[in-house]
């Protein structure tokens, strides 16, 4: 830690990262797409990036042609699927950074051919079905007349079909069979009319952890990637290790006496004099709000409450009457410390929200560092 930098830093476990894909892809016993969109679930979109490619992972999965060049930029070679819907503007852009493109209709289809002709450079495509979630793609009971078009087009190299499970972190939901059985049936059609089968990927954490038939060609973990689970409804199938810790330390020390409320709205009060610590971090950094009175931090090793609102930069630990801590302690948001260890799970849980929400809330104003990953 330099001395100019705010005691505040998420720590990035590459180690983690790296077991979490060679468990998931001997799970799942098929390729992995490394799932890195959203700033790498918080994680830091280049330094995981790099990491997996060096680590062997297949391919990479993005959200936005933004997140795909800042990749390219950092020099990751390997095949990057852009999973959000396109807008025809960005085609050319696309294809220029040599970017897998999700074609998600007939019309997007004829941008991305147009686009790809005006290059003349063609464009390599994953088509997206729907089977379920209503969101983009083509829905499979019209997916037809959609294969044909694709395979048909002189500029669109159609390297992929997918879709995107709606209840895969639930393990009992029967969402996901109705899902696969319309995706196969969708991806039949390669066979009715001739064409060579793409990759057929279907698979994200839930569907990895829970629903082996979902795997087909190539699966695309985000959340177990990072080693946490999608859902508390999620069985832990794939023993695996949380690569981010969120720590900071105590920046202040005081005795509040009892009956003097704590924070704004003075929504919380203590019923005895207490000891409580201020620690410099607050929604303003992505920790969530919702904390408030609810949370809990590791100092030297015991949980203690967060007590009152988070302010934007700060909040406040009540850590009893007896507690110790000092100017500098360091304080578990997220991880271990001691032997006790806080999960990402259990602080979404706490906050009324996913995991998903916790991680990539975690914004660019706390600095990542990156431990492991040598050799
Ligand atoms: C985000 C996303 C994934 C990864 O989802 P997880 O639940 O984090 O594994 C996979 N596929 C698509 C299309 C996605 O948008």
């Amino acid at each position: 830690m330099t001395d100019t930098a705010r005691p505040t830093r998420i720590r990035v476990d590459l180690d983690a990262l790296s077991h979490n894909l060679r468990a998931l892809r001997a799970h799942a016993g098929v390729p992995v797409m490394g799932i890195v969109k959203a700033n790498a679930y918080g994680h830091g979109l280049v330094p995981v990036g790099l990491h997996l490619q060096a680590q062997g992972v297949e391919q990479l999965g993005v959200a936005f042609l933004e997140e795909g060049i800042a990749l390219r930029q950092a020099g990751v070679h390997l095949p990057i699927l852009v999973m959000g819907g396109i807008f025809g503007p960005q085609a050319a852009a696309l294809i220029a950074h040599d970017l897998e493109i999700t074609v998600s209709s007939l019309d997007k289809l004829r941008q991305v051919e147009a686009a790809a002709e005006a290059l003349g450079r063609p464009a390599t495509v994953h088509l997206k079905i729907d089977t379920g979630m209503e969101r983009i793609g083509v829905h499979s009971y019209h997916a037809g007349p959609f294969i044909e078009a694709a395979v048909a087009s002189r500029w669109c190299r159609v390297k992929g079909v997918y879709s995107h499970l709606a209840c895969a972190d639930e393990p009992d939901s029967p969402m996901t069979a109705r899902q696969l059985e319309r995706f196969l049936d969708a991806c039949a059609h390669f066979e009715r009319i001739g064409a060579p089968m793409p990759l057929r990927h279907l698979a994200n954490s839930g569907g990895v952890l829970h629903f082996p038939d979902t795997h087909l060609d190539m699966v695309r973990p985000g959340i177990a990637l990072y080693g946490v689970l999608p859902d508390p409804a999620s069985r832990a199938t794939v023993a695996l290790r949380p690569a981010l810790s969120l720590v900071s330390q105590v920046v202040y020390f005081k005795v509040v006496p009892a009956g003097q409320p704590v924070s704004y709205g003075a929504t919380w009060a203590p019923a005895t004099d207490t000891r409580v610590v201020t620690v410099p971090i607050g929604y303003g950094d992505g920790f969530p709000r919702a904390l408030s009175s609810r949370g809990e931090v590791l100092i030297r090793g015991q949980r203690h409450p967060i007590v009152g609102r988070i302010c934007m930069d700060q909040f406040m630990v009540d850590i009893g009457p007896a507690g110790t801590a000092y100017n500098e302690d360091e304080v578990v948001l997220i991880g271990h410390q001691g032997g006790r260890g806080i999960r990402c799970e259990e602080v979404a849980q706490a906050a009324g929200t996913i995991p998903y929400e916790i991680l990539v809330g975690l914004n660019g104003r706390i600095p990542r560092e990156y431990v492991g990953g040598v050799g």
